[in-house]
């Protein structure tokens, strides 16, 4: 099964993403944190100019925190890039520079749980690892049949051991790379191409459709917020958020009170977490609170903004 998937991977192989052209350990780990929750077809294009500004771990470890969430933008999840600029901070004051590979010590980086230090023992390192993302389990839990909802721990427990004894000796880079490759182009969710997959022979998945298996999620919660739009003098007045959400980023200001409704001009909705909230804007006349600062248009185009608060601003600058 190794020496099929190996020589699938060495014909059919996704080889032209850009992390893959001659990566080096630094690619890996700015691939893989960019690669946690948003798609490959979104990380294409980005991944360039993030190398074109940080080069090098060096130059992202000494960039300003506003530099490295300006260039995450409207890549989402912000925190993630935090993380990469803590871990890269790290390796170079604790590890010269170097990325470790050994399992524990990545562990004890700033942000790298199981998952990213398995996926760089992997392709940085071409250490066999069991690297489990969503298109691994995938092709896994259909391989075995594997009927247990993978995000239970008794699924998760028999996904880690059938990846573990599928680990070819060497190749490690390859043999998670085609099992990735696979899942994406052959073992979709919905639309799985027995026909032509090279591991048919191997695989025992009877409803390959119905498989993974997962808990059910918790429903959807709406949720309203009001929010603020003051411009003066052609600049627009942002607050940075202190958290739960986009800590650091600049976001359009809370209304405090609902009796702003006379000034209504127009709202979005955006999903988060398990919420999805529908923000209503309304334009604020008075003197702007100390706490916020203002912004020229131009500004605005590098300021770190969450993309639901840059998609509000755009919708408002077109209708102020
Ligand atoms: S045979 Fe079908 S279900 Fe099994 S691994 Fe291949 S594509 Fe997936």
């Amino acid at each position: 099964m190794q020496q099929k998937l190996l020589t699938w991977f060495c014909q059919h192989g996704r080889h032209d993403l850009p992390w893959r052209q001659s990566p080096t350990p630094y690619d890996v780990l700015v691939s893989e944190f960019m690669l946690q929750q948003t798609t490959v077809a979104t990380i294409v294009p980005r991944f360039q100019d993030w190398m074109n500004r940080f080069p090098t771990l060096e130059i992202l470890a000494t960039a300003s925190e506003d530099e490295v969430l300006s260039a995450w933008q409207g890549l989402g999840y912000y925190a993630r890039a935090r993380r990469l600029h803590q871990v890269a901070q790290a390796i170079v004051t604790f590890h010269q520079g170097k990325i470790p590979q050994d399992l524990s010590t990545l562990l004890k980086l700033p942000g790298v749980g199981p998952y990213t230090a398995s996926a760089l023992r992997a392709f940085a390192f071409n250490q066999p690892t069991a690297v489990l993302d969503t298109n691994i389990v995938r092709v896994i839990a259909r391989l075995h049949n594997i009927t247990e909802p993978t995000d239970s721990k008794k699924g998760k427990e028999q996904i880690a051991l059938a990846a573990q004894e599928m680990l070819p000796k060497k190749e490690g880079y390859a043999f998670a790379s085609a099992l990735m490759d696979l899942g994406a182009m052959i073992c979709t969710a919905a639309n799985p191409q027995c026909k032509i997959c090279p591991l048919s022979s191997n695989c025992l998945a009877e409803h390959p459709t119905t498989l993974p298996r997962k808990k059910p999620k918790p429903s959807i919660t709406r949720k309203k917020e009001a929010r603020l739009f003051y411009q003066h003098d052609d600049r627009i007045y942002l607050e940075q958020s202190s958290g739960p959400h986009w800590k650091g980023l600049w976001i359009l200001p809370l209304a405090v009170s609902i009796h702003l409704h006379k000034n209504y001009l127009t709202s979005i909705t955006y999903p988060i977490t398990r919420y999805r909230i529908t923000m209503k804007l309304y334009r604020e006349t008075g003197t702007p609170p100390k706490n916020l600062h203002p912004f020229s248009k131009k500004e605005l185009q590098t300021l770190a903004i969450p993309s639901p608060h840059r998609r509000a601003i755009e919708k408002l600058i077109l209708l102020s």
